[in-house]
């Protein structure tokens, strides 16, 4: 297949305590059957004089309406079209991994403003399991129940994060003094981090002991230096490699599938140019990593500049961030890749902006192909 569009889904959560308190009202609606999301304007509180703050700016805020891949409405449990983690896994991981079964490379990226539920949706919680663990145990209950006794399976896991601008190990971190690992671009695997660690996972529980130990150590730097998750990019990446040993020909061909699973820095990271100080220089990075994803994701959108055979090539700036140099293939090349908005029910101008960049990646087409090759 000469190459598909990157999936676009949506995901709205529940409210939080302090939205509750707050009284914040819903401003989104989901059209289960047009799969159309509609952002209200929000109300005017009786303290604003009539006018929202952001209008007093001197905007204008008014209803919007975006049609994606799917909707998912996560925001009132009691609501018959409520989507449990399990039907986020359904609707996408299940046909994901069904393709890194066939040998495509796969990336599902969270994108959205800080606590818009981005983790939840990937990692989730022990009791609400997300995408990552839902594929480990798909993938291990696939090749346990394998009909084919003549294919051997190899799955490797490796966990980073980008945090500004620099690339941490999270399978084995070394943190005093901090290790920062190098990125490297070969001309048949593309660009990849130079002495990541890369384990082999003979099982699910083995598999699971990888991704709790990568999350540990996420979280143990995040609360040391001050909520860095907010700020910083993980990337899961499982590689699942298929050997094929024909008996009646003798022939082997092996099949490699990668399948990444990126949990995004907080989209309002950004735009956040009023820090000083310390804090500036790490937004300053920050933003390289976010809005260069963006600029990427604008000139991939860009149909008619990218028109052509070698057009366009050198307008996709992926190499000027950490980030988007490497998932260049996730976002332009070799992979089918879906992007989840995660969104928050009461928060007009971060969700606008967060629909606005989800409804350009729509128009991004990617090249995957099959991974196979002839051994002997
Ligand atoms: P992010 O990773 O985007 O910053 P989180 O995933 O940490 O946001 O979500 C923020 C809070 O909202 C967490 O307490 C999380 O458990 C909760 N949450 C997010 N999405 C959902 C959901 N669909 N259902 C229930 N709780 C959710
Ligand atoms: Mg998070």
């Amino acid at each position: 297949t000469p190459g598909g569009n990157v999936r676009v889904v949506v995901r709205v959560r529940k409210f939080l305590p302090r939205e509750i308190d707050r009284k914040a009202e819903c401003l989104i609606s989901m059209n289960p059957r047009t799969q159309v999301t509609c952002l209200q304007a929000p109300k005017p509180k009786p303290g604003d004089q009539g006018k929202p703050k952001s209008q007093a700016r001197g905007k204008i805020l008014e209803n919007k309406s975006f049609t994606f891949d799917n909707s998912f409405w996560s925001h009132n449990e009691e609501d018959e079209h409520y989507a449990h983690q399990e039907d986020v896994y359904n609707s996408l991981g299940e046909e994901f991994l069904d393709h890194n079964f066939e040998g495509y490379h796969t990336c599902i990226f969270a994108y959205g403003q800080t606590g818009s539920g981005k983790s939840y949706t990937m990692m989730g919680t022990p009791e609400r399991p997300g995408l990552i663990p839902r594929t480990c145990e798909d993938l291990f209950q696939r090749i346990e129940n394998s009909p084919s006794p003549d294919i051997s399976y190899n799955v490797r896991v490796s966990y980073f994060e980008v945090y500004n601008e620099h690339v941490r190990d999270l399978l084995v971190p070394r943190t005093d003094p901090p290790h920062y690992l190098r990125i490297r671009e070969s001309p048949s695997e593309g660009p990849y981090v130079k002495d990541l660690t890369e384990v082999t996972a003979r099982n699910y529980t083995e598999l699971m002991k990888f991704m709790r130990k990568g999350d540990v150590s996420r979280t143990t730097a995040s609360t040391k230096m001050n909520d860095t998750s907010s700020r910083s990019h993980s990337v899961f990446t499982i590689t699942l490699k298929q050997i094929h040993h024909d008996l009646s020909t003798d022939e082997t061909t092996e099949r490699t599938a990668r399948i990444r699973l990126v949990d995004l820095a907080g989209s309002e990271r950004a735009k956040s140019t009023e820090a000083t100080g310390a804090r500036l220089r790490e937004g300053a990075n920050i933003n390289k990593s976010l809005t260069t994803l963006g600029r990427v994701i604008a000139a991939l959108a860009d149909t008619k500049k990218l028109r052509g055979p070698r057009k366009g090539k050198e307008l996709v700036p992926y190499r000027d961030s950490i980030l988007t140099w490497l998932l260049k293939d996730s976002l332009g090349g070799n992979s089918k890749t879906a992007m989840i908005a995660c969104i928050a029910p009461a928060d007009y101008e971060e969700t606008l902006s967060t629909l606005r960049y989800a409804d350009q990646a729509k128009n991004i087409r990617t090249r995957a192909r099959v991974n196979q090759d002839q051994m002997s």
